[in-house]
């Protein structure tokens, strides 16, 4: 039997458990406690209630929440867009082609070269609370750069999302037919064993509604499951095709029409949204209230990638989701663990309740408010993953 180790004396726990403490989704629980066994949650509730275990750690009267579920990011990647950044912000409006930069250097990459990225910033996650990542492939496009980022990717989480189409390949700029064959013929062979999800940025720029059904459907027959970058630009097909698809997730969601909100609100798939790219893009923020209101499912994650959201920050996003975005706390912190699980399709994570991994951030706060209350602060304390403390 493996050890048992309570965090006692919290002040303010969030279990995502509606039916447990002040019974609102976060399911908010004073004076708590959480008891790890192995790599999972064994206990949650009230600390003078907690069993007896064989390590005790005392969270000194401050906040612990599920770890963060970063459910959409793009870390596999070389290259620098610094002044890509530094131009945008002089004026320039930014487009899907910017991506084509960092093609270029990820296919110059060895395969160490963009491990060691991958790895420096998941630490730089970790610190900051999170536990639970999904990443793509999207720099390479070719049957031999996709592969080889999943394959990297494949080594650090059981999220992998292979996404050939993140723009045409550069050389078949001119033949964009062609490259959508290649994406579902020989680079889906090859790069179907190392992923989980299939994901197209279905965008002016990039592909439109038909391409993009094309390209998700012949996924799903090699038994990979939708997402989709939608909506983020402009208006579009993106969302009511996710829809369609039962994609777990549109993300970005930032033009959407009415018709757009009610088919997210009516389906069990997740608005994401990535505040990351409207501010580094100083782009319209995408109105989370009106999903909210409306009965979707929203989630709040990173987009991390060198060109449009070069942060590996949940609690950045969660602040602006709140100052920006319509969003409450409350419903930010929930949209960045169990809304961030419900966009991966998992119940495992984004929970601190018996039988869920023991993923869970210590805050150097007494309630998870000050993420929002104070942006910019490293508040995390403490991480655990799957029981262990790794910050
Ligand atoms: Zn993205």
């Amino acid at each position: 039997m493996s050890s048992s180790t309570v965090i006692t004396n919290i002040a303010a726990l969030v279990t995502n458990d509606p039916s447990l403490g002040d019974h609102s989704p976060l399911g908010l629980v004073r004076d708590a406690a959480v008891v790890i066994e192995g790599d999972r949650v064994a206990w949650t509730g009230e600390s003078s209630k907690a069993p007896a275990t064989d390590n005790r750690v005392d969270a000194g009267g401050r906040a612990v929440l599920p770890g963060f579920v970063d459910s959409h990011s793009h870390l596999l990647f070389a290259g620098d867009r610094t002044e890509e950044f530094n131009a945008r912000m002089s004026g320039r409006p930014y487009s899907a082609g910017g991506i084509r930069t960092t093609v270029a250097a990820t296919r110059a990459a060895s395969d160490a070269e963009l491990e060691a990225g991958l790895t420096r910033y998941l630490a730089e996650a970790l610190r900051q609370g999170t536990t639970t990542f999904e990443t793509k492939s999207g720099y390479g496009l070719t049957t031999a750069d996709e592969s080889r980022a999943l394959r990297v990717a494949a080594r650090h989480t059981d999220e992998v999302t292979f996404l050939g189409a993140h723009i045409v390949a550069p050389e078949l700029a001119d033949d964009p037919a062609a490259y959508v064959d290649l994406v579902t013929g020989e680079m889906l062979d090859a790069c179907a064993p190392h992923a989980r999800w299939i994901d197209v940025f279905c965008e002016k720029g990039a592909f439109d509604g038909d391409q993009a059904r094309a390209i998700l459907t012949a996924g799903r027959a090699k038994g990979l499951h939708p997402r989709i970058h939608a909506n983020q630009l402009s208006y579009g097909p993106g969302v009511r095709l996710a829809v369609e698809l039962d994609a777990a997730s549109a993300d970005h969601c930032t033009h959407l029409t009415d018709a757009d909100v009610d088919a997210l609100a009516s389906s069990r798939t997740v608005a994401t949204l990535l505040p990351g790219a409207e501010f580094s893009t100083r782009a319209q923020w995408p109105d989370a209230r009106r999903l909210i209101d409306a009965g979707a499912t929203v989630a709040l994650s990173t987009d991390c990638n060198p060109g449009s959201s070069f942060t590996s920050s949940v609690p950045f996003c969660i602040a602006l989701a709140v100052r920006d975005m319509g969003m409450t706390p409350d419903e930010a912190v929930w949209a960045a663990t169990a809304g961030g699980a419900a966009a991966l399709r998992r119940d495992d994570v984004g929970r601190l309740t018996p039988g869920a991994y023991a993923d869970l951030t210590l805050l150097d706060a007494p309630s998870h408010v000050h993420l929002a209350y104070r942006p910019g602060v490293p508040l995390v304390a403490g991480v655990w993953r799957r029981g262990v403390r790794r910050v």
